[in-house]
């Protein structure tokens, strides 16, 4: 095997380059996965078009990708769980396992969460767009059976059904769920998964139908997505309320992905 990889690594807006790293070691109850497939986030995007996102701002070269698959490559000592050539799905999040929340067995949220390809610490979370990737056994969940675009998509899906959750018992009940991006599509199957009937703006006679007045056109400027205010937060659930929707579901840039009950 090579002693470097390729990475995919962002320097600052549209200056995104590949270059050869050193191939990372891999340390006991750790495992080598060779990357099969990587989802481009929203927050990608925004490191790539505008060097970051709200008030986190790249402030050094850091390698893009959270959502990613792959099969194992090699197993660091001890590792008894996952076998090479085992195709797995790869959590981004990677808790620091000292904070009070990782002491009391809420791993999840976690003061110091190391999450691949963030700028929100200093040193930033190196991603994982490279070749190779070092990961933990408890980051790498079996994949046998999908294809690696499958298995990368399980983040995104996680936060999906993390955000069908917050909206409570869903059997019976109409959705709206706005914008049809991955995290759109991936929130109206785990909506239709827990039961509910899913509504997404259609055509304006399909709102007419429904006695409601359709949303302005896409690309005039009050059609902009519901995504960053007070104001458009309300106009969402406006939209929720004119399709008899119990609960409505938009995506926010700067949050995790929200859904709320009307
Ligand atoms: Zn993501
Ligand atoms: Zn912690």
């Amino acid at each position: 095997m090579n002693e470097t990889m390729k990475s995919i690594v962002i320097h600052a807006p549209r200056d995104l380059r590949i270059e050869e790293h050193a191939l990372p070691e891999v340390g006991p109850g750790q495992v080598l996965v060779r990357m099969a497939a990587g989802g481009i986030c929203g927050s990608d995007l925004h490191y790539y078009n505008h060097g970051g996102f709200g008030a986190v701002r790249l402030k050094e070269p850091m390698v893009l990708g959270h959502e990613v698959a792959g099969h194992i490559e090699a197993l660091g000592e001890g590792v008894e769980s996952l076998s090479t050539g085992q195709l797995v799905a790869v959590s981004p999040s990677r808790p620091c396992g000292n904070c009070r929340f990782c002491v009391e067995g809420m791993r999840n949220q976690c003061l110091n969460m190391r999450f691949y390809g963030s700028a929100m610490p200093f040193p930033h979370i190196q991603g994982a767009f490279s070749e190779y990737l070092v990961a933990e056994v408890e980051q790498c969940a079996d994949a046998t059976g999908l294809t690696p675009g499958e298995a990368a998509m399980a983040e995104p899906l996680a936060v999906c059904l993390h955000a069908t959750r917050h909206a409570g018992e869903m059997l019976g009940k109409r959705v709206l769920v706005t914008g049809c991006g991955p995290i759109g599509l991936l929130c109206i199957l785990a909506a239709r998964r827990a039961g509910a009937t899913v509504s997404r703006p259609g055509s304006p006679a399909r709102w007419e139908a429904r006695g409601a007045r359709p949303p302005p056109r896409r690309g005039t400027r009050r059609s902009r997505p519901p995504q960053r205010s007070p104001r458009s937060l309300r106009i969402a659930q406006r939209r929720a309320t004119q399709t008899g929707a119990d609960t409505a579901r938009w995506r926010n840039p700067f949050a995790p992905t929200t859904a709320c009950r009307s």
